[in-house]
């Protein structure tokens, strides 16, 4: 009957209306409003180089503190930023903030790279040349001090307009990296077709490299040696371990970042183990 049907479909709704999808839309409704309110921070994760222990660079991480709600993590809003295009303008955010952020420290007497993760839709729908020309000009960040980390969902689109944007902002002298390297679909191919300056070796193989397995051993080898034989700068995600870390110096990786050194880090935070001329925290 009509009833029986209706009320099957109310049960249906209210099964379908599962917690996931509510606080989806919450993240949603949220997401809308964060920028006007000023919710979202940028922490730094340092940067190393292995050889010497000095500070190279500081990936830039977006971190989202919505009032009265607990922290809600990148892997959490980010795709559903990107499924409904807010990811442009809080990628615009991001590349502003960071190279403001990287200025003063500049300013200050640290010299640093920052790097900054850019969504597949920053190049489709936004103007990505214009956005990262806007954020240096009005920062005053030398160009060269800017790195933009590239995922497979970007480099998926075998489109001119990827290649040329890159190519741009490569001669302003912008570089670009290869996220989570070597668990893309078709991660080599992107080295014949995108200009890129560096990879960013994959946690997932950081990960068991001391587990005495033989494959992340070779794997992450093999894409050292890639570097070396394209030219490209090589960085180690994901560094938890002492261990780890002097398994990398070993194999002749030179560059990484990690929980071993130091977790992402507010801008304050950042500052005050780093600047030279600042007090040093109080151990
Ligand atoms: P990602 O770019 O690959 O960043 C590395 C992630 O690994 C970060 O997570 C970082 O906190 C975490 N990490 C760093 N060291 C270690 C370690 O030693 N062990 C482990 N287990 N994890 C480590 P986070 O900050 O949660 O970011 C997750 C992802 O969200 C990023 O992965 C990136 O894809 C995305 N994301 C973050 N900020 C932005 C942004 O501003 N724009 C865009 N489009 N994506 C962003
Ligand atoms: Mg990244
Ligand atoms: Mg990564
Ligand atoms: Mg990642």
């Amino acid at each position: 009957s009509a009833k029986n049907e209706g009320r099957n479909t109310f049960r249906f709704f209210s099964n379908d209306m599962n917690l996931a999808s509510i606080e989806r839309m919450n993240i949603e409704n949220g997401l809308r409003l964060a920028l006007k309110r000023n919710e979202f921070r940028l922490h730094y994760q340092p940067q190393y180089s292995i050889h010497n222990n000095t500070v190279i660079g500081a990936e830039a991480l977006l971190r989202w503190q919505p009032e009265n709600s607990p922290m809600i993590p990148p892997a959490k809003f980010i795709p559903i930023a990107e499924d409904n295009g807010l990811i442009v303008s809080i990628g615009d955010w991001v590349l502003r903030e960071a190279c403001r952020q990287n200025k003063v420290w500049h300013d200050a007497g640290l010299k640093l790279l920052v790097t900054v993760n850019i969504s597949a839709l920053q190049f489709k729908r936004g103007n990505l040349l214009e956005s990262v020309q806007a954020a240096l000009n009005d920062s005053g960040l030398e160009p060269r001090y800017l790195e933009l980390e590239l995922t497979e969902s970007v480099l998926m689109f075998d489109t001119n307009a990827v290649i040329n944007t890159i190519a741009q902002l490569r001669a302003l002298g912008v570089s670009f990296a290869i996220d989570d390297f070597g668990t893309g679909y078709s991660s080599l191919s992107y080295l014949k077709r995108f200009a890129v300056n560096k990879l960013k070796i994959d946690q997932s193989f950081i990960r068991d490299l001391t587990s005495g397995k033989a494959e992340d051993t070779a794997i992450v080898k093999a894409i050292l040696q890639l570097g070396d034989t394209l030219g490209l700068l090589t960085l180690a995600e994901g560094v938890e371990t002492k261990e780890q870390a002097e398994q990398l110096s070993l194999l002749g990786c030179r560059k990484a970042q990690g929980f071993y050194w130091n977790q992402p880090l507010p801008a304050d935070e950042f500052a005050r183990l780093f600047t030279p001329d600042s007090p040093k925290p109080v151990v």
